[in-house]
């Protein structure tokens, strides 16, 4: 059994970016409005984030890191209503399948915030009086130092803090209204307030060249169909970027949508036949039932019910807005 859920934890935490993305999807859903990751080599040694979310319970220390242990849904009925994102229940118990999992949190109100240590599922010590603000901190120290194959597998360090990075400057983007912040070791790699709009967390978190770079960035003006709304940003197609960037929320959640990726791409390569880099930020929203999570395992990747009808929509809206743009 031991072995079956470490297998299982390593399909849902494929990479200290995975734990990553759900630890910051937890805070999110505690509303915190200040998020901070720090990380040491690539997030393998140690991943940190501390929130000022609503914290946790002493009381739901034991249960914390068990599989399908969620707070979030309290009857089957809420399954249809919840938006299909999210493990239900197995991030931190597959993070703590994978790593020591250390939680200190205090919840609005308590005079003190408890600690407790977590391995393989287990929480291994009582929780013990901690002192901190309100809110949570959850480290996880040494990942995969107990499965070799999987630390084979990996980037090495510096291809791992990338991929922790690109995660956490996506989520910077779309929840521009959280401030986060991101350390290396000890040093700032960037600080968002909270304040800032999305074209202005641009500029801060991809450090571009240019100081122009407002007037590079074109806005989907929000939009609507029957089967779903979206808005984002794109780039105009006179900006040289350093690199592309496609970044896709849907319902919030960071997902990738590799036709639709693709789809960009060709209209960037008609449109902009000069510089092949691109920016894009689409944030879509779509009934759960549109959509077809469960197409891998880490459920990263969507399928649409109807992906012609969205595409075409997104397709003629970026043609439009670059189009206008050009002349
Ligand atoms: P899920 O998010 O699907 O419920 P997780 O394993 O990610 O499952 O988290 C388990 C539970 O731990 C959550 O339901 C929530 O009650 C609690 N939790 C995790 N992280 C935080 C946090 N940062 N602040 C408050 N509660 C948290
Ligand atoms: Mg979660």
């Amino acid at each position: 059994i031991e072995t079956v859920n470490k297998i299982a934890a390593g399909e849902v935490v494929k990479r200290p970016s995975c734990a990553l993305k759900e630890l910051i999807e937890n805070s999110l859903d505690a509303q915190s409005t200040l998020i901070q990751i720090k990380l040491i080599e690539g997030g393998m040694t140690l991943l940190q984030i501390t929130d000022n979310g609503i914290g946790i319970h002493q009381a739901d220390y034991p249960l914390l890191c068990k599989r399908f242990a969620t707070s979030k849904i309290q009857s089957y009925d809420d399954l249809s209503s919840l938006t299909t994102f999210g493990f239900r229940g197995e991030a931190l118990s597959s993070i703590s399948q994978v790593s020591k999992v250390t939680v200190c949190s205090r919840k609005q109100g308590e005079p003190l915030g408890y600690k407790g240590i977590f391995l393989n599922g287990n929480l291994i010590e009582a929780p013990e009086p901690f002192a901190l603000d309100k809110g949570t901190l959850i480290k996880s120290e040494n990942m995969f130092s107990n499965m070799h194959e999987r630390l084979r597998a990996l980037g090495n360090h510096v291809e791992e803090y990338k991929s922790c990075l690109d995660i956490a400057q996506k989520y910077s983007l779309h929840y521009n209204n959280v401030g986060f912040k991101v350390l290396k070791l000890d040093s700032l790699e960037y600080s968002t307030s909270g304040r800032e709009d999305k074209t202005e967390i641009i500029t801060k978190i991809l450090k571009p060249d240019e100081n122009s770079l407002a007037a590079q960035i074109l806005e989907i003006p929000p939009t609507q169909n029957e089967i779903c709304s979206f808005q984002g940003l794109i780039s105009s197609n006179d900006y040289s970027w350093k690199q592309s960037y496609f970044v896709l929320f849907i319902n919030n959640r960071l997902v990738d949508c590799k036709e639709l990726k693709s789809m960009i791409i060709g209209i960037y390569t008609s449109y902009c036949p000069r510089s092949s880099n691109y920016f894009v930020y689409l944030s879509l929203k779509i009934l759960p039932s549109e959509i077809d999570v469960n197409v891998h395992p880490t459920k990263r990747e969507v399928r649409f019910s109807h992906q012609n009808i969205i595409f075409t929509e997104i397709q003629n809206k970026i043609q439009e807005i670059l189009k206008s743009n050009s002349t």
